[in-house]
């Protein structure tokens, strides 16, 4: 039986991550992740797997975001039964994401089966439920970074730094033939260099077969280093003006990341010390596995926790779990940073803070991150005169700025010179994890300034690897 490679889910699209390796002795996969998209979809892909859990050997992730390891309670209510391995912050990230996962689904199902139970349809069961999520924690388990650990009788698994969120590992895979050995290396997600926090991407040797994503295939990302000015301007004329600066983020990463920007601009004084609230408890959460998870942070900001500076806590800063206290922040009229999730402003708490900042011309609203069609976040982005948050009008008067160099994906250029690296040996690169035109792109652009012909496996599509 041959070595083979089956792209299940995250070929030709972004979400829904996950991967089945196949050799003469085992089955292994390659994340389990959420496909996120409208509701019936979502249920329909997400409850089926093109193959038995049941027969699979191992499973291994990648990183803690939902559209690569939001699956696997699924996996494990469908009969999965060995472990997940996973970095040790990956697993102490989970915990938080797969946890808030369920109370998504559940709160989700509870609406469906509200209009359902007035339609006289029957009743919806959640994807998985909060209790569910917490029994799959249970299958994690942590294996460092450069550490090489034997997964099944012929493969052996070693992670990498992949720059991309902390604990989020590059996944090489050696498969042991008769003839030689077939070394896979799995850069899905793929992080940039130089970036605040994170160590960066690692480049396995010898790499035979090359799984990459393209989510920028096409784009180039601003420089971060120019967005401490803009950053530092923004916040200075809100001060200015008295107003308040409202940032949608993401709970994960991009908070941190933000929080750890902010706190430096005050820390070298180059804007005023001004009350930062980080508001949410998946966020406030997120942030104490940071703290916890300190030694995997680049040199500087590791020495920073070490020396007790707090890179994510220096400043006037406040986090907020409970709701009450949330609700407070509305009584504040003093210059002040509120950071709050959802990162496109579809639900969660941001939505009460713009309600009641967006119509203020004195406020400013910083975007941080992408914005999918049809949010309310892209209808900002387009700073349209009136948006509906709540079922109600308001007049979009806030400042609105765009900041477009946070991402914590590789862009093309990154994209190339990893794959670059990978060179030598290389037999194969598959692109995935991207929109058609992106992957498209980035095909091409391999193909003319690297002299790879890489190729974009469709959604169940499975490739024969060879050892020679
Ligand atoms: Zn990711
Ligand atoms: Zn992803």
């Amino acid at each position: 039986m041959a070595v083979s490679l089956k792209f299940c889910g995250g070929a030709g699209t972004v979400t829904g991550s996950t991967h089945l390796l196949s050799t003469p002795k085992s089955k292994i996969l390659i994340d389990c992740g959420l496909f996120q998209g409208k509701r019936d979809e979502y249920y329909k892909i997400n409850s089926y797997f093109s193959f038995n859990p049941h027969n699979i050997d191992a499973c291994v992730l990648s990183h803690a975001h939902i559209d690569h390891c939001g699956n696997i309670p699924t996996l494990i209510k469908k009969g999965f039964r060995s472990s997940v391995y996973c970095t040790p912050a990956t697993r102490d990230l989970c915990h938080y994401m797969l946890m808030d996962s369920g109370f998504v689904q559940e709160e989700d199902i509870k609406y469906v089966n509200k209009i359902n139970k007035r339609r006289g349809l029957p009743a919806r069961e959640p994807l998985y439920t909060q209790k569910e999520a917490k029994k799959a924690l249970k299958y994690l388990r942590p294996i460092d970074y450069h550490r090489e650990f034997p997964l099944t009788k012929d493969v052996t698994l070693t992670f990498y730094e992949s720059g991309h969120i902390l604990g989020a590992a590059v996944a090489m895979l050696e498969v042991k033939t008769r003839k030689k050995s077939i070394r896979i290396a799995y850069a899905v997600d793929l992080g940039r260099v130089d970036m605040p926090l994170l160590r960066n991407p690692e480049i396995p040797k010898d790499v035979d077969y090359l799984i990459i994503e393209s989510t920028y295939g096409k784009r180039l990302h601003d420089d971060i280093k120019d967005a401490e000015v803009k950053l530092a301007d923004i916040i200075t004329r809100t001060i200015k003006r008295g107003g308040k600066i409202i940032i949608p983020s993401f709970a994960l990463e991009r908070t941190q990341l933000i929080v750890f920007f902010i706190s430096e601009l005050m820390r070298k004084k180059k804007i005023k010390k001004i009350p930062i609230y980080v508001d949410g408890p998946l966020a406030v959460n997120l942030t104490e596995v940071f703290r916890d998870n300190a030694q995997y942070f680049d040199e500087a900001t590791a020495r920073a926790f070490l020396d007790k500076e707090d890179p994510l806590g220096y400043g006037n800063i406040t986090y907020i779990k409970d709701v009450n206290a949330s609700k407070k922040l509305h009584g504040v009229t003093k210059p002040s940073i509120i950071i709050s999730a959802s990162g496109m402003c579809e639900n969660g708490r941001i939505l009460h803070h713009l309600k009641n900042n967006i119509e203020n011309p004195r406020n400013t609203i910083i975007v941080i991150g992408f914005m999918a069609k049809d949010t309310l976040g892209k209808r900002i982005v387009e700073k349209r005169d009136t948006v509906r948050i709540f079922g109600q009008l308001y007049d979009l008067k806030a400042e609105v700025v765009l900041v477009n160099a946070f991402s914590s994906h590789a862009d093309k250029k990154g994209l190339l010179q990893y794959a670059q690296g990978c060179k030598g040996q290389l037999k194969k690169v598959f692109l995935v994890h991207g929109e058609p035109e992106q992957l498209e792109i980035l095909r091409e652009s391999m193909r003319r300034k690297l002299d790879i012909k890489p190729h974009v496996p469709k959604k169940g599509e499975s490739v024969y690897l060879k050892a020679d």
